[in-house]
């Protein structure tokens, strides 16, 4: 039986997880994808538990940029007591200061629940592994589940890897790391045998860089023993360790090709677009092997905004991506992909696609405000459409 979606996520991290959130709240069939049994990416299973950015801290007054399914998420683990939510009004000292520290295990619970509760069909523990495509249509996935291969079809597809798996299983054009075999440093988590002394801050904050290619299975498989080996002798010198996550975090992969590209002179003059669709925060922040990270900041008191056609793929009608594998140049590339970013860019593909298939339209000719309106409606922050958002506002709701 070959299972019918109208839309299906892979990747279950940041950006799938509010790409699957959204779809499914507005009333489409939609799939999420997962390798891993539990959602999260690097949020949780890598062991990565610090959000950035929802503000923007040098405007005046409304300093919130991102709200939406990320937001919501946030509190609902600050409620439960699993966040710590920093003051995003304190004046600015530097950028990590505003990151949202959560615990990994409540954000996959509370995912699992926020993805349950809309309705969405899961498939943990299941990969995407290949992809049947007719010219520029994209017709099935192929997912491994426990019993064999299995064939899911949908209308639409959004690549929420990270990795960029799905779209290059399809065929679609990418750029990667520098464009010459060098990529930025990956980091192995790993968990100190103390006892917390809460349930937020002190997990998995210790770490160990390691050269990573993620297009290449060999490469990945010498940089997780790698790690684990620096690992080993950093136990042998006495520091006690007592867990490892299960890979190496991936600071960038595929850059999938979409309709446009975003560039890092756009990015840093918050250049807007008839198309902006959400804002983003974060310096260009290029990590290097023993060397310091490359940085750029972006202009006082501008926003960088992320535009709708570089999440539609040039490729492939039915295909969109999310996250970090966005159209995107590298520098541009190091700033988005934090995880505030990551879930607005979520939540913004998911509300095109899911417009897309209740208008019967291509994502290409979905009307860019109908997508503005909706995800204002559900209490996104929309470039030239909504205003940004005084902390006090949305934290004491
Ligand atoms: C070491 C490190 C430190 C970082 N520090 C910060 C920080 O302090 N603050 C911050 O905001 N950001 C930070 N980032 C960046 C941020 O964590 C990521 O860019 C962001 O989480 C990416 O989200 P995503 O949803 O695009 O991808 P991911 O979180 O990578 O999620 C992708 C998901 O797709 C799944 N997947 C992959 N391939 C397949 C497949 N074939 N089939 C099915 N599923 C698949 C993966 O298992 C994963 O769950 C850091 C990143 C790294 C690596």
């Amino acid at each position: 039986m070959i299972q019918q979606y109208d839309v299906i996520i892979c990747g279950a991290g940041c950006a799938g997880f509010c790409a699957a959130v959204a779809a499914s709240r507005m009333g489409i069939k939609t799939a999420l994808v997962e390798r891993y049994n539990t959602p999260g990416g690097i949020l949780t299973v890598l062991g990565n538990n610090s959000i950035d950015q929802f503000n923007n801290p040098f405007l005046k007054r409304k300093k919130m940029i991102i709200q939406g399914i990320g937001w919501e998420f946030v509190m609902r683990l600050y409620k439960a007591g699993f966040a710590a939510i920093p003051d995003m009004n304190a004046e600015y000292i530097n950028h990590s200061q505003y990151g949202i520290k959560v615990n990994p295990v409540a954000a996959a619970k509370i995912m699992d629940d926020m993805l349950t509760e809309s309705g969405v069909h899961l498939y943990y523990g299941q990969p995407v592994v290949d992809v049947a495509c007719e010219s520029d249509i994209i017709n099935s996935i192929l997912i491994a589940t426990k019993s064999g291969l299995k064939k899911l079809n949908s209308k639409l597809y959004i690549d929420c890897t990270g990795d960029g798996e799905l779209a290059s299983f399809a065929g679609a054009d990418f750029l990667s790391g520098d464009g010459m075999g060098d990529f930025q440093p990956g980091t192995l988590r790993f968990y100190p045998a103390v006892n917390a002394k809460d349930n937020i801050l002190n997990y998995g904050d210790n770490q160990n860089h390691v050269k990573l290619d993620i297009t290449d299975s060999d490469a990945v498989t010498k940089s997780e023993i790698e790690s684990r080996k620096m690992i080993y002798e950093q136990m042998q010198k006495g520091s006690k360790i007592m867990a490892i996550a299960p890979a190496v975090a991936p600071r960038e992969g595929r850059r999938i090709r979409g309709l446009t590209q975003m560039n890092a002179e756009d990015y840093c003059s918050g250049k807007l677009f008839e198309d902006s669709i959400c804002y983003s925060y974060w310096f260009i922040d290029i990590h290097r092997n023993n060397e310091p990270s490359y940085i750029k900041y972006i202009k006082h008191e501008k926003t960088p905004a992320i535009r709708l056609s570089s999440m539609i793929s040039k490729n492939f009608q039915n295909l969109m991506m999310a996250g970090r594998c966005v159209s995107s140049d590298r520098e541009t590339n190091s700033a988005l992909r934090v995880k505030a970013s990551c879930m607005a860019m979520g939540q913004a593909v998911g509300t095109a696609a899911a417009l897309a298939v209740k208008s019967d339209l291509q994502i290409a000719k979905v009307p860019v405000k109908e997508v503005k309106r909706i995800l204002a409606e559900n209490n996104a922050i929309v470039p030239n459409f909504t205003q940004t958002v005084e902390f006090e506002k949305i934290f004491n709701q």
